[in-house]
């Protein structure tokens, strides 16, 4: 399927052979700092940026779920609510099936079928999180289409779980948190454990400052092993410890907590707990000294995911490698990792030339173009029309 020279109202309509009752878009995001926290019970530090994924619905009463995407070819998928079950959905539709089938367990007979149309400007596999905002655009249609009264956290846990038990991606919550209750003009400093959240401001323009994002175009999957080893480690480590999670580590008991642990579980817990400590400093530096002061944080974030919890690739080393020697203040690879996007904080009338750098660093070392973004802390789930 394809928009070109029409609307997607337009081919929603050509489609389903009705209009859609609304548009409801979600943004992706991008964690400036607090990296594999969220299923540690620890703090994360995201941003939502202006790329969403737009959910064009109209409700529909006889219990059919149809849905396309125009990034998807081919006719829609249909499905039946009442069918809905965890492995019965294959390839991405199993991710806004997902959301039905959460928001059905929770509202039980109140949530019926639609037909959804997904349009999206959001980078997928890149770590800028499409899952959870086309999650979170669909929560927030059905939401209002069913007049569910569902607020930003709920929908956001009931997102999670979809993820988690029906596509099978043991994902934590700030993806969808940051999706859902971000604001414009903030990070939003979240503590995974009770959602307790802070909006703080982050004027990036107003310093000067450029929040550059660098997709590598390195595909990761999270539905493969490796991020659900490092989250059983993590849990071993806690358990090991006496701990109900990791986050209940303090930083002035690593040292100790360290040799009682096996060697393989060292750099782990190393991680995670100068990671939340990272959260604690950025947002005082944000607060005391504005976002110029983040740089520092940012790279030493960069050499923990590289060196201890090893999520990290050569292409991410090098994009932040880069853009710090081109003059950028920091640079981290955010998101689960195996790929996926760096950010760098620079300064704006250095913004051309770090992003050149990396793109020259690219093509020198036979790596695929990057894609560059310039993020700005943007709005999160809402109708827009
Ligand atoms: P990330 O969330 O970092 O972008 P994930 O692997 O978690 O990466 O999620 C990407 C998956 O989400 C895609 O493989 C696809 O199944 C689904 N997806 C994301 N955006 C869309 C879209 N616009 N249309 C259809 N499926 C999508
Ligand atoms: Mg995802």
């Amino acid at each position: 399927m394809t928009t070109t020279g029409t609307t997607v109202a337009g081919v929603f309509e050509e489609l389903y052979g009705h209009a859609p009752e609304g548009v409801w878009a979600a943004p992706g995001r991008v964690n400036l700092i607090g990296e594999h926290t969220d299923y540690n019970d620890g703090f994360v530090l995201p941003i939502a940026i202006p790329q969403a994924v737009r959910a064009y619905a109209r409700r529909r009463d006889d219990g059919v779920l149809r849905l396309a995407s125009t990034r998807v070819p081919g006719a829609a998928v249909e499905l039946d609510v009442a069918g809905l079950a965890p492995g019965g959905v294959a390839g991405w539709a199993a991710y806004p099936a997902a959301v039905v089938w959460t928001l059905r367990r929770a509202a039980r007979h109140e949530v019926g079928g639609a037909d959804v149309l997904l349009d999206s400007d959001v980078p997928g596999g890149a770590g800028l999180s499409s899952s959870a905002a086309l999650e979170c655009a669909v929560a927030t249609a059905f939401n209002d289409m069913y007049e569910l009264g569902l607020g930003a956290e709920e929908l956001a846990l009931l997102a999670q779980s979809a993820e988690n038990e029906f596509v099978g991606v043991p994902c934590g919550i700030m993806d969808q948190m940051a999706s859902m209750a971000c604001r414009a003009g903030a990070a939003l400093h979240l503590d995974t454990r009770d959602l307790s959240a802070r909006h703080v401001p982050l004027d990036l323009a107003g310093a000067g400052l450029t929040l550059l994002v660098l997709d590598t175009r390195v595909q990761h999957d999270l539905a493969d092993g490796a991020y659900a080893a490092l989250r059983a480690g993590c849990e071993r480590a806690a358990a090991l410890l006496g701990l109900p999670a990791l986050r209940d580590l303090a930083t002035a008991d690593l040292p100790a907590a360290l040799t009682r642990l096996p060697a393989d579980l060292v750099p782990l817990v190393r991680h995670v707990v100068t990671e939340n400590d990272r959260v604690r400093q950025a947002v005082a530096e944000l607060q005391r000294h504005g976002p110029a002061a983040l740089g520092p944080i940012l790279t030493a974030g960069h050499a923990s995911l590289r060196d201890d919890y090893l999520t990290s690739c050569p292409e991410t080393d090098l994009a932040a490698a880069t853009a710090v020697a081109a003059g950028a203040l920091g640079a981290r690879m955010t998101g689960g990792g195996f790929g996926g996007s760096v950010i760098a904080l620079v300064a704006t009338e250095r913004a051309e030339a770090v992003a050149g750098a990396v793109v020259d660093a690219f093509a020198a070392a036979g790596y695929a173009e990057p894609h560059v973004y310039r993020a700005v802390p943007s709005a999160g789930a809402r109708r827009e029309a």
